[in-house]
């Protein structure tokens, strides 16, 4: 069949399947081929490779994956999807359409047989990027790399130094991972619908070991993410709120003491090196 990429085979294929949008899944489908070709050759992906894509939608990108990877696993949460994607791939016997949340699925089962090398591609549904990336990140997941599109400030978010006012727990948390590299900035007229804010192509190449040493790498993000969850608040004062983490504010103050740190000091202006040794400080 022809790509999805061309805008009237998509018009035609939802029409045949009287597709309904759903707002609440962020689906907004590519339609431009040139846009999928920058992010597949972003994403570096050879046949030697297994792709885990994270909302195929109606099948666009999965197309052009299943020509560049060795193997596609494409998870979608919206059934009525299903019929649409049997059509739409079924020239390619190297793709799994797993009809599943991203959030709630075992990937590390999914992939177990599979000896090569993972990569993780997606136009992301917005409303949940946040969780996937941490997630794939905290639970380990052995992506090589992950080449998705987000919101462009999102994207901002992902590349920013400490101080800066889009610095925050995802920022350290790639800063942590993986080395982020903007591949190409997107316009809202390549959807369909179009979404009301702009897009950026982002890949995260997995470091081989984290730039910083932490000896408890979960309590250093539940740090984290307590400095970050009240912005205005002191260190202090957002760690002792948390209900991640026991730890008194008497317990944060020797310890940045002990970092020659302030105690009305905020997360905000904290490096990673700083929140390492912050965690280490206070693991027990
Ligand atoms: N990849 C397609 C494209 O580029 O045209 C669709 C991208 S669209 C922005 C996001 C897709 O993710 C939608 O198909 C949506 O149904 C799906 N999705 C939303 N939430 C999901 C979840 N929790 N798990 C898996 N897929 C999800």
């Amino acid at each position: 069949m022809e790509k999805l990429s061309n805008p009237q085979v998509t018009i035609e294929i939802l029409k045949k399947y009287n597709f309904a949008f759903q707002k609440r899944y962020g689906q907004n489908f590519l339609i431009d081929g040139h846009v999928i070709e920058k992010i597949i050759g972003a994403s570096d992906i050879t046949k030697e490779d297994v792709v885990l894509e994270i909302g195929p939608g109606i099948g666009t990108m999965t197309q052009y994956l299943a020509e560049a990877a060795g193997y596609v696993y494409a998870v979608e949460i919206d059934r009525n999807l299903l019929p649409i994607l049997d059509e739409t791939l079924a020239e390619y016997d190297n793709v799994r359409v797993i009809n599943d949340d991203i959030l709630k699925l075992d990937i590390h089962e999914l992939i177990k047989e599979d000896k090569r090398t993972l990569k993780v591609v997606a136009n992301l549904p917005y409303y949940i990027t946040t969780p996937i990336i941490m997630g794939l990140f905290e639970d380990n997941v052995p992506a090589k790399s992950i080449t998705v599109m987000v919101q462009k400030e999102v994207a901002a978010r992902m590349q920013a130094k400490p101080g800066s006012k889009d610095y925050g727990a995802l920022s350290l948390a790639v800063l942590y991972y993986a080395e982020p590299y903007i591949a190409a900035n997107v316009p809202p007229n390549c959807f369909m619908p179009r979404p009301n804010i702009a897009s950026s192509v982002i890949r995260l190449t997995r470091w081989d070991k984290p730039p910083v040493k932490v000896k408890d790498e979960r309590l250093m993000f539940k740090l984290i993410r307590a400095s970050f969850n009240q912005r205005r608040k002191t260190l202090q004062n957002g760690i002792n709120n948390s209900n991640e983490l026991n730890i008194s504010k008497n317990e944060v103050v020797e310890a940045l003491s002990k970092m020659s740190l302030p105690d009305n000091i905020r997360g905000e202006t904290l490096s990673l090196e700083q929140f390492a040794c912050l965690s280490d400080l206070l693991t027990k």
